[in-house]
């Protein structure tokens, strides 16, 4: 169905950093198939944990125990505030986990009359119907009234609202430590420790979206992490996997114990498959250093970014993100911009509020960096000269 507006690029093969295209173009990806090749392309370990699982089990269905599940649970739950982990496929599955969490949450514990959810403004959490209404944009409503109902939208990092919009009947509050699709916002220091303090004074749940933002992308495990704050839900996918399609959605055992044989459940989830390559992306990502050196690598692409901002003022307005979550809002048109750049070779992802998106696999070295940088000098100086018209029917997520 024509719900993408995509680039007429064929990409045929991955390797690390690289993609190659049918035409044998070379492209650097800093898109990372949307912050979700979080080892890079083809990864040794992955490839080989792949295909031992591909010629040993692929599928048996939850009816049965599975040992690549148990374990990686166990091994998300000793890294994180978790106690029970929920498998699925996707981000959207993991946030909908959630959802349901929340609500069942307060049924069990004698609040049925709290189902609300308060969300935020520009959020994005996922394309299912209860999701697109939590996440609340227009253009991914459209067309797909009646909206779910039960989510209050805040500004994002605005406590006062937050506050207000508290009422008997609210049950969480939803949020993503940074915004990904909705242009890379960074909340006020101390956004997510405040929220806690008032989930707490409520008797509300603290549900996190760490989709984008979960599995190293920060550089820390998760991004809360940075706030030193202990959340009760957590919806993770995207980086989880490496590439493969696995979500989980972690919890806290008082909320987690809600569930029950049968209120809950996928045919697919946490599949041996998915498992491996979930196994495998942590072997790589829980080793010694792995977290300091994506710290290190988003600081050195940060201050590289920085730097070309202030040599092509006319193009880069703003410098934002964390870790390897990382993009600039743009003064020109941001969709022109990211074209430019791929047909120099340069992969990168569009976000809200015209920025555009530098997210690489967490795997990146220097010389990548500044390979990247080398190109969008480049292009930055060739768009002020001579822009770019904007391109038609292109725009984020
Ligand atoms: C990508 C994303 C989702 C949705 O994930 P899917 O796997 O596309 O369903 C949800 N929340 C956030 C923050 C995301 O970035």
């Amino acid at each position: 169905m024509p719900t993408y507006a995509r680039a007429d690029l064929v990409i045929e093969r991955g390797e690390g950093m690289y993609l190659y295209t049918s035409d044998n173009r070379r492209l650097i990806d800093f898109a990372a198939g949307v912050a979700v090749v979080s080892l890079g392309h083809c990864h040794p370990t992955l490839v080989a944990a792949l295909q031992r699982q591909a010629a040993t089990l692929w599928h048996c269905s939850n009816l049965y125990r599975i040992p690549g599940q148990e374990r990686l649970a166990a091994r998300l739950v000793e890294a994180s505030f978790a106690d029970s982990v929920f498998f699925s496929n996707s981000g959207l599955e993991a946030m909908e986990a959630g959802l349901k969490l929340v609500r069942r949450y307060h049924d069990e514990t004698g609040h049925p009359e709290r189902w609300r959810v308060v969300v935020c403004s520009d959020a994005f959490h996922g394309r299912s119907l209860a999701t697109i209404a939590a996440g609340g944009q227009p253009k991914h409503l459209k067309g797909f009234d009646p909206v779910v109902p039960g989510f209050d939208r805040v500004a994002y990092g605005n406590l006062n609202e937050t506050r207000v919009a508290i009422g008997p009947e609210t049950a969480a509050i939803l949020v993503e430590p940074i915004q990904g699709e909705g242009g890379l916002r960074v909340p006020p220091p101390g956004y997510l420790g405040a929220l806690r303090a008032i989930a707490d004074e409520f008797g509300l749940l603290l549900f996190l979206d760490e989709v984008q933002t979960g599995m190293g992308r920060t550089g820390k495990l998760f991004a809360h992490e940075w706030d030193g704050v202990r959340p009760d839900i957590v919806a993770v996918a995207k980086g989880l996997g490496g590439g493969f399609p696995v979500g989980a959605t972690l919890a806290v055992e008082r909320v987690a114990k809600v569930m029950t044989a049968g209120s809950h459940g996928s045919t697919f989830g946490g599949n041996p498959l998915a498992m491996a390559a979930a196994n495998a992306t942590l072997d790589v990502m829980l080793a010694d250093g792995f977290f300091e050196r994506v710290r290190t690598l988003g600081t050195s692409l940060k201050r590289e970014i920085e730097a070309l901002g202030r040599r092509h003022p006319r193009v880069v307005a703003e410098v934002r993100g964390l870790g390897l979550m990382l993009g600039f809002k743009t003064t020109l048109e941001n969709s022109s911009v990211a074209q430019a750049l791929q047909d120099a070779g340069l992969l990168t992802v569009l976000a809200g509020d015209n920025v555009v998106r530098l997210v690489p696999p967490l795997i990146v070295e220097e010389s990548h960096v500044r390979e990247a940088m080398a190109i969008m000098d480049r292009v930055f100086a060739a768009l002020v000269e001579k822009p770019v018209p904007a391109k038609a029917g292109s725009g984020s997520a």
